[in-house]
């Protein structure tokens, strides 16, 4: 089974590859974003507790993203070949536990794919997907620029960890959204 991790700052155009990977490899998009976004759809506990902490740009707790990505692999490991993480882990602490969880099940992560953007191109990309996606969390510029911040302080940081493990690949994440799925073609 694989483990992938698309990583990357909010913008970067993860969401997007990770659709095109998907059709292409028999493997599931597991994005902790879109799965929150899913529990405040429902109203569960869960979503109703997330929401607040999403709409001001800040990070849910560990536990609860460890938990949904843990159950994904348990209710999906017969489905496909592997698993596509998009937007996990985001803290040290999240990677500490996603190795944990592999371990337990006889696994590890099998490589991360970093888009690479630089901060300039960060801003407008995400409010303009804003516009389309009707995002709440990224349409006031205070948010915008806290979801950027905290990339850089709690997840930039796993980028060390990983290049440590020899598992990280950089792609430049500017170019045509062809452009960059030929590139992360190329590193699977
Ligand atoms: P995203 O769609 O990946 O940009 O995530 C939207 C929001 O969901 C983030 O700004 C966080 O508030 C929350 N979120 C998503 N993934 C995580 C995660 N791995 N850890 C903590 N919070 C997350």
């Amino acid at each position: 089974m694989k483990y992938y991790i698309l990583f990357g700052p909010p913008g970067a155009g993860k969401g997007t590859q990770a659709k095109k990977i998907i059709t292409k490899f028999n493997y599931l998009h597991l994005s902790t974003g879109d799965l929150l976004r899913g529990e405040i759809k429902k109203g569960s506990k869960l979503g109703k507790n997330a929401a607040f902490i999403i709409e001001q740009g800040n990070l849910v707790p560990d536990e609860i993203v460890a938990d949904m990505i843990k159950k994904q692999f348990e209710a999906h490991k017969n489905d496909v070949d592997g698993f596509l993480l998009d937007g996990f882990p985001r803290t040290k602490k999240q990677a500490v536990m996603l190795d944990k969880i592999l371990f337990e099940m006889n696994q590890e992560v099998t490589q991360i794919l970093s888009l690479h953007l630089d901060d300039k191109y960060i801003f407008d990309r995400i409010f303009h997907r804003a516009q389309i996606e009707g995002r709440k969390d990224d349409t006031k510029t205070e948010v915008i620029q806290n979801r950027i911040d905290t990339y850089h302080s709690k997840t930039e940081p796993l980028i060390s960890y990983y290049k440590k493990q020899d598992k990280y690949f950089e792609i430049d994440g500017l170019g045509t959204i062809d452009e960059i799925f030929e590139k992360i073609s190329k590193i699977f």
